[in-house]
């Protein structure tokens, strides 16, 4: 092939096409390969909170009203609690992650970015990366490769100070849709995770420690007697589709004039919501450290953007694995629904440490007296 550009970005998920638009913006040339062909999909809760819309905002890619649906608020429901937390600001917005991925690759053409599906990265140079039996040449080299990323191992950055593995099965459901909310159903052994992303369909993605538990399985819906109430007239319109979800935090994110982007740079578990948000975030980031030709800087972004979403995920996954812990935890927030508003400000990064120190304070104090 014997081709080259600026910027070759390996894979062409969300994180990649976020990378290869922001790095558009700056100017430079910019080749994504990916070795699947649109439409891609993936198990995804389809939620994207309203960070996540304001950063699709700045890369430019737009959403419209008729992509999927607006939830206003976060809804915790277990056998015996439901208690939710409004946005106090924009709303969120539920799109079919086949609709998102179309959006990207639209605003992707739109501004020049040259897009190679049905084309695997089999190496890596430092000049460059393997297609096929060729070297494409490229300044910068992007792994936007996902969890599995193999770019991550190529570059031995595989090493990461925590890691946590959970599987995920996703669904829709065509039906009359019962809820303007993107609700968490806390069972015994796993969490439902609902999005609405229209009048008549639902994203339904369980989240369990155990690989066995599947959205199939009737057992799995005994420990979520309301929605399996919701669903009773639904219809399954997709089939089930499985993924995992990891909590991975990696020492260092870049080696050299290759970075690392999205799930392949370390992941959130899903439960938080945050994933997307969080590649968008990072996309902006790298751009702006390749425009100044400093990759630690992104280095140094990359840690800031993932230091509260990894408090929360660790939090969520106490909760996850202590029922008493979380029983006493919904308890709390239903005495005072004000105190779940604060968490999910805090959550969504709206909030300044006097805030979150008076929050913490707040929930201490419920949690002594509930
Ligand atoms: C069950 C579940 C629910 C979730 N719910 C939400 C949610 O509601 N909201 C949210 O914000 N986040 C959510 N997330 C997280 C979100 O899905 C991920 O953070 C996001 O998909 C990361 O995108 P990515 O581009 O890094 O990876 P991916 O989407 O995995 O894309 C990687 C791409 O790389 C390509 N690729 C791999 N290897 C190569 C190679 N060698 N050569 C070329 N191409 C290659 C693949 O084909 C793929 O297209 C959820 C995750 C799970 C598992």
């Amino acid at each position: 092939m014997g081709e080259s550009t600026g910027v070759l970005v390996i894979g062409g998920g969300p994180a990649g096409l976020a990378a290869a638009i922001a790095a558009r913006m700056k100017s430079f040339t910019v080749t994504v390969a990916d070795g699947a062909k649109p439409p891609i999909d993936k198990a995804c809760g389809e939620g994207l909170m309203p960070g996540t819309v304001a950063a699709l905002r700045q890369l430019g890619v737009g959403i419209r009203p008729h992509d999927g649906r607006v939830f206003r608020a976060v809804r915790f429901v277990d056998a015996a609690t439901s208690v939710e937390a409004s946005f106090s600001g924009a709303s969120g917005f539920g799109v079919r992650r086949t609709v998102l991925h179309q959006r990207m690759i639209d605003r992707a053409q739109e501004c020049g970015v040259r897009l190679l599906w049905n084309t695997p990265v089999t190496g890596l140079r430092t000049d460059g990366v393997v297609l096929g039996n060729a070297i494409f040449k490229a300044k910068w080299i992007i792994g936007a490769d996902g969890i599995h990323s193999r770019v991550r191992r190529w570059i031995g950055l595989d090493r990461s100070t925590r890691r946590e593995t959970r599987f995920a099965q996703r669904q829709h459901f065509r039906g009359k849709v019962w809820t303007d909310c993107m609700e968490v159903h806390w069972g015994r052994r796993a969490q439902v995770y609902v999005t609405p992303l229209g009048n008549d369909e639902t994203c339904v993605a369980l989240i369990s420690r155990d690989p066995r538990m599947r959205l199939q399985d009737q057992d799995a819906w005994k420990e979520f007697p309301r929605l399996a109430g919701h669903l009773h007239y639904a219809e399954p319109s997709t089939l089930e589709r499985g993924a995992v979800t990891v909590t991975r935090r990696l020492n260092q994110v870049y080696r050299g004039n290759i970075a690392l982007i999205g799930d392949a740079s370390g992941s959130v578990d899903a439960i938080t919501g945050e994933g997307l948000c969080l590649s968008f975030q990072q996309a902006i980031a790298l751009a702006d450290a390749l425009g100044s030709g400093n990759l630690e800087r992104y280095q140094r972004a990359h840690c800031q953007l993932a230091r509260r979403p990894n408090t929360m995920s660790r939090l969520l996954l106490l909760l996850d694995r202590y029922p008493s812990l979380r029983a006493r935890t919904l308890r709390c927030l239903a005495c005072e629904p004000g105190l779940f508003s604060r968490l999910l400000a805090v959550h969504l990064g709206e909030s300044s440490p006097e805030f979150l120190a008076a929050t913490s304070l707040r929930l201490g104090w419920q949690f002594l007296t509930a």
